[in-house]
C-alpha cells in the first residue's frame, strides 16, 4: 500500500488533497461529468456507450435514442438488430447492443424497470463494472463515490495518491484519503486536468497549477 501509515503524513496527504481540489476548481470551475441525461436510466445508457468511446460522439446520438427509448421496458423489447442500427455509429456497438438490452431486461425483470441505487444491484447487471455503477450512483443518485476511468487512474498515480494499477484498488487508496464530500467533485477536477493540462503522453507540467504539489518524478522532463 503506498499511502502512509502514520497519522502525521496521513494527513498530510489528506491536506494536499483539499490544496490539490481548491487549485482544481479555480481552473476548471465547469468540471462536471461530460455526459447528458435527465435520469438514471439515461445515464446507465449513457455509461454503456461510452466504453471506448468519445463523449462528445455519446452526446450526439443520446438525444435521439432518449427521446426513441423512455423506459427499460423500451430497451429490453426492441430487437437487437434495430438497437445495434440505432447506436450503429458507436464503436463495439453489436456487444453495447446486446449489454443494454440484457441490462433492460434485468431492470424489467428483477428492479421494476428501475435503475437500482446501490452498489451490489447495480453489479449484478450485465454490462455493469465498478466503474460505471459509481459513476452512475456519484452523478445520478447523489452518493459520494470513486469512479476510476482513465483520467482518474493516471493522475491519482502521478501525484502519488496511489502505486496501484487494478482500479479497484484505486478506488480503495482514493477513498481512504479523499472526502466523502468531496469524492465526486474530486474525480470530475482530475478528469478536465486530465484532459487538458496533465495529458497522458506530454502533461504540461510547466503550466500546471498543481505542479508545486505533484510528485511525479517525470515532470522536470516535460519542461
Ligand atoms: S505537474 Fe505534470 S504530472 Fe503533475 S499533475 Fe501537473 S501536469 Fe500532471
Amino acid at each position: 500500500m503506498p499511502l502512509p501509515t502514520s497519522k502525521d503524513a496521513f494527513a498530510g496527504t489528506k491536506t494536499r488533497i483539499k490544496k490539490i481540489i481548491e487549485r482544481l476548481a479555480k481552473i476548471h470551475p465547469d468540471a462536471k461529468l461530460d455526459l447528458d441525461f435527465s435520469s438514471a436510466l439515461e445515464l446507465l445508457i449513457a455509461l454503456i456507450l461510452a466504453a471506448q468511446a468519445r463523449d462528445d460522439l455519446i452526446r450526439k446520438i443520446t438525444p435521439g435514442l432518449f427521446k426513441k427509448y423512455r423506459t427499460a421496458k423500451d430497451y429490453a423489447k426492441t430487437s437487437l438488430p434495430k438497437l445495434q442500427q440505432d447506436i450503429g455509429r458507436i464503436n463495439f456497438y453489436r456487444n453495447k447492443s446486446r449489454s443494454i438490452h440484457n441490462c433492460c431486461s434485468e431492470l424489467v425483470e428483477r428492479f421494476g424497470g428501475k435503475v437500482p441505487d446501490n452498489l451490489d444491484d447495480l453489479l449484478s447487471l450485465p454490462g455493469v463494472g465498478r466503474k460505471t455503477a459509481n459513476i452512475l450512483l456519484g452523478n445520478a443518485f447523489g452518493q459520494q463515490t470513486i469512479g476510476v476511468d482513465t483520467h482518474v487512474m493516471r493522475l491519482s498515480q502521478r501525484l502519488g495518491l496511489t502505486e496501484e494499477t487494478d482500479p479497484d484498488k484505486i478506488e480503495a487508496d482514493l477513498t481512504r484519503v479523499v472526502s466523502p464530500a468531496q469524492r465526486v467533485r474530486f474525480c470530475h477536477l482530475l478528469q478536465y486536468h486530465g484532459r487538458r493540462i496533465c495529458i497522458a503522453k506530454k502533461p504540461k507540467c510547466a503550466e500546471c497549477v498543481i505542479r508545486g504539489l505533484c510528485p511525479y518524478p517525470a515532470k522536470m522532463t516535460w519542461e
